[in-house]
């Protein structure tokens, strides 16, 4: 599928869930957070049905997100469906890790290719405070755990803010000298209010970038296969590599590939976008397959070239990261 602006559409986010077992703090907040209900949550069947259809118009990545999808039943039995899909799409799990250790291996025998895990310090207190949980040794057992069951090369996610943990980018780069891992910082994206980080805590690329520089020379990776808006580089002597996604400083929509589907089956064309499908209404009213492919391609059109948040007159939305699934 290409959208409007000729970018290849080949990637779906699916948020199988918008309930969490975390607290982070960029992301919800502690109390206050109504779930979408059972009923509103759409069935696995219902999943299936679409990513069969997107994969049948060109997907061929599938990353299953939240919430914390490792908290809703089920989980295991829905990959392997999905890795069973013709075409055999790349299917990618992005977690925050606390559940990973008891689940790394049955992932690993239903089809999943690898794990993306959410780690914002490498410090048990500062994990507590920005999580609002414990769990940092839970974290590690689980990447650990995924590594051995071949779940690599494991990526770790980062949102450096400033103020919090953003002077921990260099022990995070630091990592890729012992592990072949995949760190990746992202900004801070102020997508909705409410959060407890302000958008001026923002820590840009430009400045991640320059701590990296200070631990070793940085030089930029070639990507091949199914790449998005992320910027690899290798640190001189490191076995795994550093990536930065500048989502906010700098226009990162130009490498834009992917369509989003909310637990409660809201297609949205770009995760800043208000814009959304109700694919869950359709689906229950008993659409065609031939609909939910026009539908997909409307999303696909529906894209925007750019996203508008540095724009004077941009206001967040009223849906929290881990209701669209990041
Ligand atoms: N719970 C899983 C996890 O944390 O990996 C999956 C869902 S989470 C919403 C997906 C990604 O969004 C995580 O890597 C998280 O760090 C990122 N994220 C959440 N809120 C964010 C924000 N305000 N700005 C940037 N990234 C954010
Ligand atoms: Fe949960 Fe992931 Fe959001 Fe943290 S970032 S609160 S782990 S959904």
């Amino acid at each position: 599928m290409r959208d409007s602006f000729a970018r290849k559409i080949d990637y779906l986010r699916i948020s199988i869930t918008d309930r969490c077992n975390l607290r982070c703090r960029y992301c919800m907040p502690e109390v206050g957070v109504p779930s979408v209900g059972h009923q509103a949550v759409m069935s696995y069947e219902e999943l299936l049905r679409v990513a069969r259809v997107a994969v049948d118009l060109g997907v061929r990545k599938i990353r299953i997100t939240g919430g914390e999808p490792l908290v809703r039943k089920g989980l295991i039995s829905f990959v392997s469906e999905l890795s069973r899909l013709p075409q055999h799409p790349e299917i990618t799990l992005t977690t925050n890790g606390l559940l990973l250790a008891d689940n790394a291996v049955p992932l690993k025998q239903a089809g999943l290719s690898r794990v993306n895990v959410s780690l914002d310090s490498l410090q048990p207190e500062r994990f507590a405070e920005m999580t609002r949980r414990e769990g940092l040794d839970q974290v590690l057992r689980g990447i650990a755990a995924a590594e051995a069951a071949d779940l690599g090369p494991i990526k770790i996610n980062v949102v450096p803010i400033l103020g919090v943990n953003a002077d921990e980018i260099a022990d995070f780069g630091r990592l890729t000298f012992v592990h072949p891992w995949q760190v990746r910082f992202i900004e801070f994206m102020p997508v909705s209010s409410g959060l407890d980080y302000t958008p001026e805590q923002l820590y840009p690329a430009s400045k991640i970038e320059a701590d990296l520089q200070q631990l070793a020379p940085l030089t930029r990776e070639e990507r091949h296969g199914i790449v998005g808006p992320a910027r690899i580089y290798r640190l001189q002597g490191a076995q795994g590599t550093v990536g930065i996604i500048p989502a906010v400083s700098e226009h990162f929509c130009g490498d834009c590939n992917r369509l989003r589907l909310t637990a409660d089956g809201q297609l949205r064309p770009c995760l800043f976008s208000q814009q959304e499908i109700d694919l869950l209404s359709i689906l229950r009213q008993g659409c065609s397959d031939e609909l939910l492919a026009e539908l997909l391609g409307k999303s696909v059109r529906d894209k925007p070239e750019r996203h508008g948040l540095r724009d004077a007159d941009y206001t967040p939305g009223k849906r929290r990261m881990h209701g669209i699934g990041g």
